[in-house]
């Protein structure tokens, strides 16, 4: 199994430092426009797991991607405190569209996972400008959104967060939806009114900002709720996850790529799973793919 991670900065490396660290691939390609940077990370990474890591690790160009299983996308520009991940679309785009054109001539059969931001925007436009089937393009951000979710459930309670079981789905964004009539604590469905939800929702979309201005950058959170994603597919488990899927009539919505409950699997997302949505949540959703649509029109 052959993962190639195109962007070595502080996620690609990160996410092979942890892939290498659970010898979760056979073979790892770093490949990073800083050709110097992409060295770097993987001696570092070759020297922390000298002592018993299995994976093979290199550095390389985009032709060094060849036969992957799986690329994960995270070259681009990152969030800086004050901005939105909207912020980003433009000069996201074109290395989206870039790294696009090079997956299609190098790893044509691979499954591909956007994590670069807007990740819905980026999702889609890598599912346009590779032309691969819906289910071979897929893009990281509601697992990371649900686990923050989970935290401040987990607080609002005060229960271990094992004990919450809780979703975001919708724009990887300040359009996110939370899906409040999933909530379980304990295993039981919970009510939470209007006002309650409305400062839950301001509370998560705050999360990602929080840590960026106080550390610049969000690591292992990202990290640790990708990894499962890459897992379900490695190991074909066929586990629910949020993920950001190119629509063709799901939930009444197409022509966007958009947080949705999947089923992840060999073949990438094997399912997108139609959940019912109470008013509040249906409203949030088609508000946000509304605005992703008219960004994605404007490029
Ligand atoms: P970073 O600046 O540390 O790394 C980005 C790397 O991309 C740099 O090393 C840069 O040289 C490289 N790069 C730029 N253009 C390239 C190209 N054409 N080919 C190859 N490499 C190229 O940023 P980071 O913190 O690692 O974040 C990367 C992206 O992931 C950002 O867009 C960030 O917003 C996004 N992100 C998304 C999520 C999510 O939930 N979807 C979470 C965290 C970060």
């Amino acid at each position: 199994m052959k993962l190639s991670i195109i962007g070595a900065g502080t996620i690609g490396a990160t996410l092979a430092y942890q892939c290498a660290e659970k010898n979760l691939f056979d073979e790892l390609v770093l490949v990073d426009i800083a050709e110097g940077l992409a060295k770097g990370q993987c001696l570092d990474i070759c020297h922390a797991l000298a002592y018993g890591g299995e994976t093979e690790i290199s550095c390389g160009t985009y032709l060094d991607m060849c036969d992957s299983d799986i690329i994960v996308i995270s070259a681009g520009k990152p969030r800086r405190p004050g901005t939105d991940r909207l912020d980003l679309i433009r000069d996201n785009c074109k290395i989206i569209e870039q790294i696009s054109s090079e997956i299609v001539k190098n790893a044509p059969d691979s499954i591909v996972v956007a994590v670069t931001n807007p990740v819905d925007i980026m999702n889609r436009a890598a599912f346009l400008k590779t032309g691969f089937d819906r289910s071979r393009i897929i893009g990281f951000g509601g697992q990371l959104d649900s686990a923050r979710f989970r935290y401040l459930l987990s607080l609002e309670y005060s229960v271990p967060v094992g004990d919450v079981e809780a979703y975001v789905i919708g724009e990887h964004g300040e359009a996110q939806v939370p899906v409040f009539s999933r909530i379980k604590i304990r295993g039981e469905l919970v009510t939470i009114d209007d006002q309650r939800r409305d400062e839950l929702r301001t509370r998560l979309r705050a999360s990602a900002m929080e840590v960026i201005e106080k550390k610049g950058a969000t690591v292992f959170a990202p990290i640790n709720t990708l990894i499962p994603m890459l897992e379900s597919i490695i190991y074909d488990k066929k586990e629910t996850m949020m993920c950001s899927a190119n629509l063709d009539g799901e939930y009444g919505l197409r022509d966007v790529s958009i947080g949705v409950p999947t089923t992840l699997g060999k073949l990438g997302i094997e399912k997108i799973k139609e959940w019912d949505l109470d008013e509040y949540e249906k409203k949030l959703l088609v508000s946000g793919a509304q605005k992703l649509l008219s960004y994605c029109r404007s490029i």
